[in-house]
């Protein structure tokens, strides 16, 4: 096991994040703490954390309690649905900042856009506001596709540093990647292994045999040479350090395509559909 740390990407901010990260969705709240201080002593240095998870006290705790400085781990949460507009999103930060209690968070994401409702661009303003006044470094979003990023750019508003997406071999969002190429928005995979759905398809597990590796290890490195951040979740010990174990080795294009082959597009979706999720 190394303990290499993941490489960053620049965010057209000026900051950067790392690659590989940490997501604790549906971890529970009294284990999030072990689990987030198992992933740091790992080598991960970014913690994917949001309201609705009810588990930032755990993942700021981890933070506070693992020695390292504050710069050093970056911490994303996001604002649910429920709170969104403006007023209401910058009371729904308050708490957020209270329970992590690590002072500045790095990024602060809207979690889904909710288009019927019409709030998300009033959201984002608060966003932007809790921006300068330094309590958060960098903003961005969550589940948008191209049509609520154009209504962000429509609406004069600073370009989301990233968009946190469903994103794994059976749904590879062509259409979401390629407008946030054009724009400078990087794309971040929620649910990188599928929800652990993909992984027992023989294709992954033929590459991951090419290499010693396991069909997860295949799955990260295939997002991490397109140049996405990942942000995969796990509570048990041994896979969270697997997870990261995969800066020693490089698929090579024959591999890189044979996942490609898998998009089942629109069928490989697990999550909502952003665009039909309003409540
Ligand atoms: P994931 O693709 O990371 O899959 C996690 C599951 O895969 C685990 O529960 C486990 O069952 C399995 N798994 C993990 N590592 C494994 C390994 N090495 N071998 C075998 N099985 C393994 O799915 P996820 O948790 O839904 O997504 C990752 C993170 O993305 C979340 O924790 C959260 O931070 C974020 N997320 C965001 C949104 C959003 O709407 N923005 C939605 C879902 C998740």
């Amino acid at each position: 096991m190394t303990l290499a740390p993941s490489p960053t990407l620049a965010l057209h901010d000026g900051r950067a994040i790392p690659q590989l990260g940490f997501g604790v969705y549906k971890t529970p709240p009294a284990q999030t703490a072990e689990a987030v201080a198992v992933a740091l002593a790992a080598g991960y240095r970014h913690i994917d954390t949001a309201t609705l998870y009810a588990n930032e006290q755990g993942v700021g705790e981890a933070v506070r309690a693992s020695g390292l400085d504050r710069d050093e781990v970056f911490v994303t949460t996001k604002v649910w649905n429920d709170a969104q507009g403006y007023d209401a999103t910058l009371a729904a930060f308050a708490e957020s900042e209270r329970l992590l209690g690590l002072g500045v968070v790095d990024l602060y994401l809207i979690h889904w856009p909710q288009p019927a409702r019409d709030l998300f661009v009033d959201t984002y303003r608060a966003l932007e506001t809790l921006k300068g006044e330094g309590r958060v470094r960098s903003i961005g979003v969550s589940n948008f596709e191209p049509e609520h990023l154009e209504a962000l750019r429509e609406a004069g508003l600073e370009t989301p540093v990233l968009n946190q997406v469903e994103l794994h071999p059976r749904l590879q969002q062509e259409r979401v990647r390629a407008y946030g190429e054009r724009h400078g928005i990087l794309t971040q995979a929620w649910a990188p292994l599928g929800r652990g759905s993909v992984l027992d398809d023989p294709v992954l597990a033929g590459v991951a045999a090419e290499h010693g590796i396991t069909p997860a290890q295949a799955v990260l490195r295939w997002h991490l040479q397109q140049g996405r951040i990942v942000i995969p979740k796990s509570v048990t010990p041994q896979r969270i350090r697997e997870n990261i174990d995969v800066f020693g080795f490089v698929l090579d294009e024959a591999q890189m395509a044979a996942i490609d082959a898998l998009d089942a597009g629109e069928a490989g979706r697990t999550g909502k559909v952003p665009g039909d999720f309003n409540d």
